[in-house]
């Protein structure tokens, strides 16, 4: 194979065709929220309960969600690879668990998972797929002191020495539905460049990033996704364009 180890980092556009809305709409709101309100820690120290619920009521959403075509794509390219010897490992900054829905592994989390809360008093992590409130006790150590374990803006991402393990040993890098504007995983395709990887885009429109990029793939990640894993699979290249 032309590459063995390819590491994908995915964002919300990946998620969109599955019905989660993306972050950055065009009036600077998430899911009509400022993002300062639901996604700073000041905001959550503001209005606790507001917080909550922003998130609550995602969690209870996407137990209505599945993977779309491209995750689905990305999981067949990992089961090819990994017959061939190679490996494919997902970077996501997405919290849903759709490529765990499409039985993707080597899923790296780095912005949390909605299904998961953090205790701010005894720090544990753990599973959680019911609503959370000031009211939730930990079960680890008895306080009410849970909150989502999400990353939020002004906090450090989860995993970042397993990422750059798998971008370091990556030899393609691909980058799918994230807008480029949120550090540090804006920064892994300058990274990528810097040790002369081939680097790819797939959006819907260029990224703040794009020109970092070797090559871009313009269009819905559901249908651009399957096309391209196909084209590497049987020709064992890059294609021009798909
Ligand atoms: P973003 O919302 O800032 O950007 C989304 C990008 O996806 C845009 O560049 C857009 O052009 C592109 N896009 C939209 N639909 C697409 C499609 N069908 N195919 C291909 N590309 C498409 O997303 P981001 O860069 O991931 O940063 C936002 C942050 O918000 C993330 O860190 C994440 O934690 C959080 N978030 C997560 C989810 C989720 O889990 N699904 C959803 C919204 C926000």
């Amino acid at each position: 194979m032309l590459f063995s180890h390819i590491a994908i980092l995915t964002g919300a556009g990946i998620s969109a065709e599955s019905g989660i809305p993306v972050f950055r709409s065009e009036d600077g709101l998430w899911e009509q929220h400022k993002v300062e309100d639901v996604a700073t820690y000041e905001g959550f120290m503001r209005d606790k309960t507001l917080v909550h619920n922003f998130y609550n009521k995602m969690r209870r959403e996407l137990k209505e969600r599945k993977p779309n075509a491209g995750h689905i794509a990305i999981t067949h390219l990992q089961e090819e690879m990994a017959k061939r010897g190679g490996s494919v490992t997902i970077i996501t900054q997405n919290i849903d668990n759709l490529h765990e829905q499409a039985q993707s592994h080597d899923v790296i989390h780095m912005h949390g998972e909605l299904n998961s809360v953090l205790c701010e008093h005894c720090g544990k992590r753990f599973p959680y797929f019911e609503d959370t409130s000031v009211e939730s006790v930990c079960p680890h150590c008895k306080q009410k002191a849970l909150r989502p374990d999400i990353v939020w803006f002004g906090e450090i991402p989860y995993h970042l020495d397993e990422i750059e393990q798998a971008l370091f040993k990556c030899d393609l890098f691909i980058a799918v539905g994230t807008s480029g504007v949120v550090y540090p995983a804006a920064g892994f395709v300058g990274l990528c460049r810097k040790m002369h990887k081939p680097c790819l885009e797939f959006n819907l429109e260029p990224s703040a990033v794009n020109s970092s990029f070797t090559r871009g793939y313009y269009g819905k990640a559901g249908t651009t996704l399957p096309q391209f894993v196909e084209y590497l699979l049987q020709k064992d290249s890059l294609p021009d364009k798909l």
